[in-house]
């Protein structure tokens, strides 16, 4: 039994009308969707000669045993946003299982090397508002305390929504177990963005997920009568903060890959007849090198501080959340340019945006690379979320590729 990148697509659109409706994919993390979704999967594997079982954060574990316990870990994440897309987290995971099939096949059921198709519980966080759950436990970077008290929109704790999957938040910390013997990750994702479609290039290496810094930023003013206070005597905080709403687009832009983002803006009193006495935005920064965000963060500051004074204002910042970059692991980018080149004529690197479970695999030290398969309109975490087949078909045969790889590198490892 050979590679069928079609028997992937094919796959995929079995588990898109499995688990979707008309609103798209409805894979919500601890959801029966999702245990429907799970089980599907886990019939998929029976025909394998592999182990399976789900680790103490709930992550399903299918283990081709091979003559090294050395592990090569191949992974995605089967659960979606709520009207989500049919690719995101899926196309990993069908595509891995394929690579498996594969592996199993060549070598008779016992490879050189030992292989783990993994699927992240909660990767996307979408019903209690923590992402890479599941990954996170693996690595060894989640707090129990700050999650445990997390309640979903109709008031359930996360801890019971788990319970109820057979998964107890206080046995987290025993996930990281499964970091024994991993020697590389491998993760193939849709890219969620245009780049590669602009650059009409099928398939991309990620170069690693850029850093965060995510703030509110608060100007204060005076409030103020709209007709009785002429124009050179306001304290205006939201033309201060406009300012900053377009100088943060020139503090991105001297840097190729950096965004700067101004998403909510709020002003008070936010009536018709007032000058905004309060007005209070919120920032996310992000970038691959961790001085060009900490250049940014500085710059962004400054400029706040400068307008706040134009204006006669004052300005005070609050940190939301940061994360530092994650850049992959060098040789395996070069395995990986080395299968997208031979794949599909050509290659390019890129960050990537979006966080994905690959971070913190890579965070738990384990040399990790991501490889990117472009999508239309670069649209995702919605139902039009779509890939050319040729090109998932493409992406199947360059992760296949890369396992090949990366099997041998582990090989030659003392
Ligand atoms: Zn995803």
């Amino acid at each position: 039994m050979s590679l069928n990148p079609k028997r992937t697509v094919a796959e995929l659109k079995e588990l898109r009308a499995l688990t979707g409706d008309e609103n798209g994919a409805q894979r919500v993390a601890w959801t029966d969707a999702w245990l429907k979704a799970r089980q599907w999967f886990a019939a998929k594997v029976k025909e394998l000669p592999v182990e399976q079982h789900y680790d103490a954060a709930g992550n399903n574990w299918v283990t081709l045993p091979g003559a090294s316990e050395k592990s090569l870990l191949i992974g995605g994440h089967l659960d979606s946003v709520p009207n989500g897309g049919w690719l995101d987290g899926a196309l990993n995971m069908l595509a891995g299982l394929e690579v498996l099939r594969r592996i199993a096949a060549e070598f008779r059921g016992l490879p050189p090397l030992t292989v783990r198709l993994v699927d992240w519980a909660d990767e996307e966080g979408a019903r209690f508002g923590r992402s890479l759950l599941g990954s996170s436990a693996f690595a060894g970077t989640h707090s129990i305390e700050a999650d445990r008290g997390r309640t979903d929109r109709d008031g359930i704790k996360l801890e019971d929504a788990l319970r109820r999957c057979g998964v107890e938040i206080d046995k987290f910390p025993e996930a990281r177990k499964g970091q024994k013997n991993a020697v590389a990750y491998l993760e193939l994702h849709i890219e969620q963005g245009p780049v590669l479609e602009r650059m009409n290039l099928p398939l991309g290496v990620v170069l690693g997920t850029k850093g965060v810094e995510r703030h509110i930023i608060t100007f204060h003013g005076q409030e103020a009568h709209s007709g009785s206070t002429p124009m050179n005597a306001r304290r205006d905080a939201l033309a201060a903060a406009a300012k900053l709403a377009l100088e943060i687009r020139t503090i991105a832009k001297k840097h190729e890959d950096a965004v700067c983002t101004m998403g909510s803006v709020k002003t008070f009193p936010g009536i018709v007849t007032a000058v905004v006495g309060r007005c209070e935005v919120t920032l996310d920064q992000r970038d691959l090198d961790a001085n060009i965000l900490a250049q940014m963060y500085r710059e962004a500051q400054e400029a706040s501080s400068r307008f706040a004074a134009e204006e006669n204002c004052t300005v005070n910042w609050s940190r939301l959340w940061n994360i530092e970059p994650v850049p992959f692991h060098p040789h395996l980018l070069d395995l990986c340019e080395q299968a997208v080149r031979e794949t599909s004529g050509t290659s390019h690197r890129m960050p990537s945006g979006p966080l994905h479970d690959a971070a913190e695999v890579s965070r738990a030290g384990i040399p990790t690379v991501m490889m990117f398969v472009q999508s239309l309109k670069g649209i995702s975490h919605n139902k039009i979320e779509d890939t050319r087949e040729e090109h998932l078909e493409l992406s199947v045969l360059a992760l296949d590729r890369l396992a090949s790889k990366t099997m041998d590198w582990i090989l030659k490892q003392p």
